[in-house]
């Protein structure tokens, strides 16, 4: 399988991940947009065991937002790289480390309940208020 290539904006920190989101979409938690810096979150979803370190794990900080969940940061640059959800043994990569292009497209939008009050959805993807209803 193809593989994908995502870094922060040092260097420092490499990940590989295959080409396999199991999940796509737009986040705009005020959570998301804080720790993005950005008006909400791009996030591919996949089993926290696919993501390989290249370089750099050691460089990467933990922010623990709660028991379910933790953010992964660079220490040097700060780039915000995944969030780890710890119960579900997934990691939430934030597309924009990636240098290479995924296979998958954003499918959804989830926590449109709070989004940022300037920032204008234009597609017609489907909109959840808070997350989307489970399967
Ligand atoms: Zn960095
Ligand atoms: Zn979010």
């Amino acid at each position: 399988m193809k593989k994908l290539n995502g870094s922060c904006l040092c260097g420092k920190v490499k990940i590989q991940i295959p080409d396999d989101f199991e999940y796509m979409g737009y986040c705009h938690c005020s959570d998301c947009r804080k720790f993005s810096g950005s008006d909400y979150a791009s996030v591919g979803g996949l089993d926290s065991s696919k993501v390989e370190f290249i370089s750099g794990e050691s460089n990467v900080t933990y922010f623990s937002k709660t028991v379910e969940t933790d953010l992964a940061f660079c220490s040097l640059c700060g780039s915000s790289l995944f969030s780890k959800k710890n119960l579900a043994n997934k990691h939430n990569i934030r597309l924009g480390i990636l240098n290479d292009t995924p296979t998958a497209r954003p499918a959804f939008h989830i926590f449109v309940d709070s989004k940022a009050e300037w920032n204008n959805i234009c597609d017609d993807l489907p909109q959840f208020k808070e997350r989307p209803p489970k399967k």
